[in-house]
């Protein structure tokens, strides 16, 4: 065995975070990206961090002909790390048949590489909105919980996706899957080599506190004061993204090591909810600058609360979110310093 691990959409925010910490744990990669939402910058950073050069091969996983070149190339595969898709909610809304295009038919081109070969590892990069908005009394939310239907053609491709791969797992023998539900991933790594690159305005949070505090926006819009949480704010669960990379390295050693059932599904959050306000804060707090704010109307299709019950992943990965929320505000901002030379 080689150990070798592929990453598809290594270029991305969690992909580049992921083939940092695989190396690190001494592991074999090779990564692949259309830098349809990345730049080749991103692989400089990781070059920076490592020392050395990874693997890489420029391909589009949605197009078997382009995708198919990488197990040519690098036929000692053991395991695949699928990061590859689009993820923004609202554009998938107005977009649905370019989200089905590339976040399914890469899935499904990737079963396809995979179910052949000797070692059918697949890990599955899947969120939590699939839980929808979580049932009173069903926080924090497990891995048992129902799914509810997708709000979105975004989050329906995470829930087809998963279908996708339990059906996968009963027709071939080799394939085995680890499905990865992430909460909200945030934060950059501490070297402010790498971090997340929002195309536009940001869509999420963190980004647009950090792009505010550096004076791109004039100020946040807080969506919402009238929910039913203690402060009116929306709460979430934010996960540090250089833990969330480390999840994965602990599922493919459980998979290599050739523990566990065949499909396995983990929630990644750190089990703690914060609001909106107090990640604004904390913010605040952490970093001495000053964030203006205004509440704003509540955001469409937001849900209120919800958090993790991450204690499989904490028990059967041997593996916990545990870097303080400050520390990671902090990285986040000395990213955007970072990438805005201030
Ligand atoms: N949010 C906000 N202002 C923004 C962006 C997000 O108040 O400019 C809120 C949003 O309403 C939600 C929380 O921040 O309650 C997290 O939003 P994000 O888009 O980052 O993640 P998701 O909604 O996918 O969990």
């Amino acid at each position: 065995m080689s150990n070798r691990v592929l990453v598809t959409g290594a270029a991305g925010y969690i992909g580049s975070h992921t083939v940092v910490e695989l190396v690190k744990a001494g592991y074999e990669v090779v990564g692949v990206d259309d830098f349809a939402n990345s730049t080749p910058d991103v692989l400089k950073g990781i070059s920076s961090i490592l020392g050395f050069e990874i693997p890489f091969v420029e391909a589009d996983c949605s197009d078997m002909s382009s995708f198919s070149r990488v197990f040519e190339a690098y036929p000692d595969i053991d395991a695949a790390i699928h990061f590859a898709a689009f993820k923004a909610v609202g554009e998938s809304v107005l977009k649905p048949v370019e989200y089905f295009r590339n976040n399914l038919m890469s899935l499904v081109n990737l079963i396809d590489l995979m179910r052949s070969r000797e070692s059918g590892n697949i890990v599955f990069s899947s969120s939590c909105t699939v839980y929808g908005e979580p049932d009173e009394g069903a926080l924090p939310i497990s891995e048992t919980a129902r799914t509810k239907p997708a709000l979105s053609p975004y989050g329906r491709t995470k829930q087809m996706c998963e279908d996708m791969l339990k059906d996968s797992v009963r027709a071939y023998g080799n394939i085995k899957v680890t499905a990865l539900r992430y909460f909200n991933p945030i934060g950059a790594h501490p070297s402010a080599l790498i971090g997340e690159l929002p195309v536009g305005v940001p869509q999420n949070l963190v980004p647009y506190i950090t792009q505010t505090a550096a004076g791109l926006r004039k100020e946040l819009s807080i969506f919402g004061d009238d929910y039913d949480t203690p402060d009116g704010t929306c709460i979430r669960d934010y996960i540090y993204v250089c833990d969330l990379a480390k999840a994965h390295v602990r599922a493919v050693d459980r998979m290599l090591g050739a523990d566990g059932e065949r499909y396995e599904l983990f929630n990644l959050g750190t089990g703690t909810g914060v609001s909106v306000l107090e990640l604004v804060n904390e913010f605040k707090r952490v970093t001495g600058v000053d964030l203006p704010y205004k509440f704003a109307p509540r955001r469409e299709g937001d849900i209120v609360k919800v958090w993790a019950d991450a204690s499989k992943a904490n028990k059967i990965l041997g593996w916990k979110a545990d870097t303080p929320l400050g520390d990671v505000l902090l990285s986040a901002w000395n990213w955007e310093k970072k990438i805005r030379n201030l």
